[in-house]
């Protein structure tokens, strides 16, 4: 995350089509990006692990062919996308669904249904260069962004569910994957992408026109066979005068200097008639738990299937030190654990390898401490004043947002006074069976007061089986915890 945050004017600004003015009445539309925390090079990071999500999940066409023609398409309209230059991927999936979606960074994804529906290459790019103008927009972000704001309280818990910036925000608002936050778009998000795809296939010596033709062609495909269509128009909800307002652009843009196609789009075509159909959507879903790609992984996301397996070395009983960037804290953990330190926040997840798994598209802790700090005013509610708060109800609030977002997790009776540190603290136990593992999972929380009215709190996650081996290294982390306030 950027350092620089985000202003609370730019928050509520909605993305708008800002006209050109000046002396051409020629020019072109043009269009700002709306506000984003997330960095260019997160996008790319976000983007990443979503699209290897994705491939778990969907079928990649492997025929090397069909896949380098589409990437000459892209490419092409890459080298013509305005915005930051971001590493721009292409990939056919063997489903026969009429789809194409484009993650943040530049992964697109495009159905062989797509191919299959378009009447020629420049129908083809027009839905690459939308989805391409989504990236450069950087819409998916954006709308993450919203939705990660919209539920400020969750940031705070930030160590809670991930081992860095990206993943703590993506593991708030519904994790890393096929997230509807990046493939379903607002109208006037889906108008930006019509008018700078548009501009962009003009630049690359397509006919922006081709992009208005190949909505007319799904659409009147439509009408015979919605299911195929559906979750296209879902993503892409049509804006008014969608045609009409591609064709005025085009105008607006006034001409484009046709290139020949990258090459043979009919070829392309009936290559793919010539190969076993492909599945819907709907029938992959189905065969999913026998799909051979789902077996023999361990630790890692399983989409369709059971609970994750997770076994981790026992913690050594050699320490190092943790200290945190800012100072604010130091502790000794396990020489065989790893620190995840949040780039954004004060939190760090200290964890052995194997430990943190990801889950539904989430990461989850299964072993390890979290450290991370606590505002209990920020959490409250707004009427109440927050100062003054006991240490007994600042930790109160700190395990009601832990119940609300691990809402599997118990509260086990009475709360024990501790000495963190020095100075008195509180420690609690919550206790539940974890959707993750399908085992019951013992979480003990150990908070003390911090500056500013925070709290400071420890974490020690393990399943119940093996919290008796996993004790003694949190209590040396609980005994060399040391907190600079
Ligand atoms: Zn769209």
């Amino acid at each position: 995350m950027r350092e620089s945050r985000f202003s609370l004017v730019s928050f509520f600004l909605v993305l708008s089509l800002v006209a050109a003015s000046g002396p051409s009445l020629q020019a072109q539309t043009k269009v700002k990006p709306g506000f984003n925390i997330f960095s260019e090079e997160q996008d790319v990071e976000v983007g990443k692990q979503s699209a290897a999500e994705v491939e778990r999940q969907l079928p990649v066409l492997k025929d090397s062919e069909i896949q380098s023609y589409v990437s000459r398409i892209g490419e092409r309209l890459a080298g013509n996308a305005p915005g930051p230059k971001f590493p721009y991927q292409f990939k056919v999936v063997n489903v026969s669904d009429i789809n194409a979606f484009a993650l943040p960074g530049g992964f697109m994804y495009i159905n062989r249904g797509l191919i299959e529906a378009a009447r020629d290459e420049g129908e083809l790019a027009g839905v690459m260069g939308h989805e391409m103008a989504h990236v450069a927009l950087r819409h998916g972000t954006n709308q993450a962004s919203k939705a990660y704001l919209g539920q400020a309280g969750l940031g705070i818990l930030g160590g809670m569910m991930g081992s860095g910036a990206t993943s703590e925000i993506m593991g708030a608002i519904g994790g890393f994957g096929l997230n509807s936050l990046f493939l379903k778009f607002s109208r006037s998000a889906e108008e930006q992408a019509d008018v700078v795809g548009a501009q962009m296939m003009a630049k690359a010596g397509y006919d922006p026109v081709a992009m208005a033709r190949m909505f007319e062609t799904l659409r009147e495909k439509s009408g015979r066979d919605p299911s195929r269509f559906e979750q296209f128009f879902s993503s892409h909800p049509a804006p008014a005068d969608r045609a009409q307002r591609i064709e005025n652009e085009a105008k607006l843009i006034g001409g484009y200097d046709a290139r020949s196609p990258v090459g043979d789009f009919r070829r392309v075509q009936s290559r793919l008639e010539r190969m076993p159909p492909a599945q819907t959507m709907e029938q992959l879903a189905k065969s999913q738990p026998s799909d051979p790609r789902q077996s023999g992984r361990q630790g890692g996301d399983q989409p369709n299937s059971g609970p994750v397996r997770v076994s981790v070395e026992r913690p050594s009983s050699r320490l190092r030190t943790f200290e945190h960037k800012d100072r604010a804290f130091r502790v000794r953990y396990p020489d065989n654990w790893q620190a995840h330190e949040s780039r954004s926040g004060d939190g760090v997840t200290l964890a052995p390898d194997g430990g943190i798994v990801t889950y539904r598209g989430e990461e989850a802790i299964v072993y390890g401490t979290i450290i991370n700090t606590f505002d209990p005013a920020a959490a409250g509610s707004r009427s109440g004043s927050s100062r003054q708060l006991s240490l007994e109800d600042a930790s109160e609030r700190l395990v009601a947002q832990l119940l609300e977002s691990n809402n599997y997790l118990r509260r086990e009776r009475g709360s024990r006074r501790v000495t963190v540190d020095g100075a008195q603290g509180l420690s609690m136990s919550l206790s539940g069976r974890s959707p993750v593992t399908d085992q019951d999972e013992r979480v003990v929380l150990v908070a003390r007061r911090f500056s500013n009215d925070r709290l400071i709190y420890m974490l020690f996650i393990s399943p119940e089986r093996d919290y008796d081996s996993f004790q003694p290294a949190f209590n040396s982390m609980a005994s060399s915890f040391r907190v600079e306030d």
